[in-house]
């Protein structure tokens, strides 16, 4: 992938980040009186026990979106972004663009997402 084309791909996911974060902080300063900003330094710590809690007062997608976000910005700096962590092929770029956080092709995410309807049923 290109420099430029990563360049896009980390922005649309740094926005999309601030997005949750922005709410997390919304939801900190309804709960508690804190001054903006502190919220988004904690999220940055969240192994702190302190910072986990607010992530589970978001919802179980906004908590798992920003967890693949972090792991794509991750992979945008090692390069390996664009390749699927379960196949190891390309990442089609219509759902890279529609998905910039996706691990997987859409092959492997149907796969998991079948597996996980199994278990869940079973
Ligand atoms: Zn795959």
């Amino acid at each position: 992938m290109l420099k430029k084309e990563k360049e896009k791909y980390k922005e649309k996911l740094l926005k999309r980040k601030e997005e949750i974060t922005n709410k997390l902080s919304e939801v900190y300063n309804q709960s508690k009186e804190v001054e903006s900003g502190i919220a988004q330094d904690l999220v940055d710590k969240a192994e702190s026990s302190y910072t986990k809690e607010f992530l589970l007062s978001l919802s179980h997608t906004e908590r798992k979106q920003l967890f693949l976000i972090d792991e794509a910005l991750k992979r945008i700096e090692k390069s390996d972004y664009s390749i699927c962590q379960m196949c190891s092929k390309e990442i089609n770029k219509k759902r890279l663009n529609a998905v910039p956080w996706t691990p997987y092709c859409i092959d492997c995410q149907q796969k998991e997402e079948e597996e996980s309807f199994e278990s869940s049923s079973s």
